[in-house]
């Protein structure tokens, strides 16, 4: 825990003197009339009968936490809130370009519910319905490091939260939805870019089974939004988009600290309580002990999610405070990027190229930096630094176990016995990165290992063939080692009792055929800026079973061609979205 010690320091001495507290009485707050809206009443008569009209909202994140009295839509500090009510600016011509079926059945919709024309005004923020009280939520976070202040929901707005038929409690967010109080000095818009991105990468990422927000629709404005994609002075019209995120909560490591920074105790007291009584049920009545129960519980769901970012090569590209969510999933999907060629030094995020603090292989610690600023901020509430510290070694025990039993399945080893199993592993993510490797394709080929007989090195090349982008650089030395490699790998599997054939299903249901690759997103984005969705829809189509071979989509699961190599979209992102 030494290093746990030194970071909370750290930390605390950056941390910006705390304001005096201030409490808002939600209740206290006037119904908000805002344009030719009024909270909770739906507007347009005309409106055609969906699904959506008899949502079940039960909005208890507005309901239970102090809000901003201020309901006039300018940007500014808000203090001693947890949100500001807020409506999404109408948009000119919204047009559905895709829709996940699954998450529309855990809102209990059907498919006929999210083909109506008032279910794409209704999520580009045209409309809002009986029960909907929309509001951004008020956050600070580190960024790159550094502590940022006041951030928030620029760009996001929640519309309310539902409880479905089998009582889940769902938050629906629309992201790109208009200027908030938190939107700084930005436009609260998204382009069809980002949004698609994010659309296809959170369903992909749940159908790889790992903890991610949801979406649940990508609709397109008709309006255009000017962004200057590289900060290179040259900014240009983009169609803007809106996605509707669906999570049980977007709160994040963010929004205690905002709290912890202002000294608004009460405040974050508040949230704390109020996140443990709602997402956290199991952890027992909010208490001192609890607290420290409850961070022990955050660092273990972390550990759970960057584990599986490592499994299948997902590189977030921003992981600062405010991304990262208090429930463990993957949320915020800006410049991340999908590892082609195995290397842990890569970041897909041009902001972060100098430092390239975000990389992949550094991506477990980060998270640990960060579940020690959430620490922190929950200082006030425990008083005590020790059974924090504690708490935080969660995240290296799951850490550390989780990992080594991730790297097992994927591998398909009976089990990993002492260090010689061990050091197979460490060899083989040294001999990874040696040369340029495609590690979803090395992963399944790896499978179709037969251990009946002994490979030469030439068969050794040829079983991988298929993952490697430059075969000029299979030279000898490389050869050699990676022939080694796989005679110990052999060795290790004819000691368990698995048959082939099972150990290469087992290793097929963690190590995915498809992934979102950074050029298929990219090819999937230049065909929907022609007004063409069938890319995007098949890609949603064949990345909900990511595992299965699917042949008839086996272009999907092809390398980086060699034009995406340097292309911006594939290699190269900024956070300009
Ligand atoms: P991100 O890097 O996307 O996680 O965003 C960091 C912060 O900037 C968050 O507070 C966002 O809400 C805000 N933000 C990002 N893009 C925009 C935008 N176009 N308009 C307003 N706020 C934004
Ligand atoms: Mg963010």
């Amino acid at each position: 825990m030494q290093n746990a010690r030194k970071l909370r320091y750290k930390q605390r001495l950056s941390l910006p003197l705390p304001d005096k507290p201030r409490l808002i009485e939600a209740a206290k707050i006037e119904p908000l009339i805002y344009g030719k809206y009024r909270l909770g009443v739906l507007m347009d008569a005309q409106l055609g009968v969906s699904g959506l009209h008899s949502l079940n909202f039960d909005n208890r994140f507005v309901g239970s936490l102090p809000g901003d009295p201020e309901t006039d839509n300018h940007r500014r500090q808000v203090n001693a809130a947890c949100y500001s009510r807020v409506m999404p600016q109408p948009v000119a011509k919204p047009e559905l370009v895709a829709y996940a079926r699954e998450v529309a059945e855990l809102l209990d919709l059907s498919p006929a519910d999210c083909t109506t024309s008032d279910f794409a005004a209704i999520l580009a923020g045209n409309h809002i319905i009986e029960g909907m009280e929309p509001y951004a939520t008020c956050y600070g976070g580190h960024q790159f490091g550094n502590w940022a202040g006041q951030l928030g929901d620029g760009r996001a707005i929640n519309l309310g939260e539902i409880v479905n038929r089998v009582g889940q409690r769902w938050a629906l967010q629309l992201k790109g939805a208009g200027p908030t109080p938190y939107s700084r000095t930005a436009d609260g818009l998204a382009v069809l870019r980002s949004s698609i991105r994010e659309f296809l990468c959170s369903e992909a990422m749940h159908h790889l089974g790992v903890p991610t927000t949801r979406a649940l629709s990508l609709v397109r404005t008709g309006e255009d939004v000017v962004r200057d994609m590289f900060y290179d002075g040259r900014p240009k019209a983009e169609p803007g988009a809106v996605v509707c995120r669906v999570a049980p909560s977007f709160t994040r490591f963010g929004n205690f600290q905002l709290f912890a920074s202002r000294g608004e105790i009460d405040v974050l007291r508040q949230l704390v309580d109020y996140t443990i009584e709602t997402d956290f049920p199991d952890i027992g009545a909010p208490s001192k002990e609890n607290y420290v129960a409850w961070l022990a519980e955050v660092c273990r769901r972390t550990a759970i999610m960057i584990i599986d970012w490592m499994r299948v090569g997902f590189v977030h590209g921003v992981m600062n405070t405010d991304n990262m969510s208090i429930l463990g999933l993957t949320i915020d999907y800006g410049p991340y990027g999908w590892l082609e060629n195995y290397d842990p030094d890569w970041t897909p995020n041009t902001t972060d190229a100098g430092g390239k603090r975000y990389r992949f292989g550094h991506q477990p610690q980060i998270a640990l930096w960060n579940l020690v600023q959430l620490a922190n901020a929950i200082y006030p509430l425990v008083e005590e630094a020790e059974p924090l510290e504690q708490a935080l070694g969660e995240y290296a025990r799951s850490f550390e176990q989780g990992w080594q039993e991730m790297m097992r399945r994927k591998l398909g080893l009976d089990s990993i016995d002492g260090a010689a199993d061990m050091s197979l592993i460490t060899e083989l993510l040294e001999v990874l990165p040696l040369v340029e490797t495609d590690m979803t394709i090395f992963y399944r080929r790896l499978a179709e290992l037969r251990t009946d007989r002994d490979l030469d090195e030439a068969e050794c090349l040829a079983l991988l063939a298929d993952a490697y982008y430059v075969p000029e650089q299979l030279n000898a030395g490389y050869t050699t080692r990676l022939h080694v490699w796989i005679q110990s790998y052999v060795t290790c599997l004819r000691g368990g009792a698995v048959p082939d054939d099972e150990r290469k299903a087992r290793m097929n249901t963690v190590n995915p055929k498809y992934v979102l690759r950074n050029y298929l997103a990219q090819l999937a984005i230049d065909e929907a800026e022609t007004g063409d969705y069938k890319m995007v829809n098949e890609l949603l189509q064949v990345l909900r079973t990511p595992y299965a071979e699917q042949t008839k989509y086996d272009q999907y699961a092809a390398k980086r061609p060699d034009w995406a190599r340097e292309r911006a979209g594939c290699s190269m992102l900024s956070c300009s979205s």
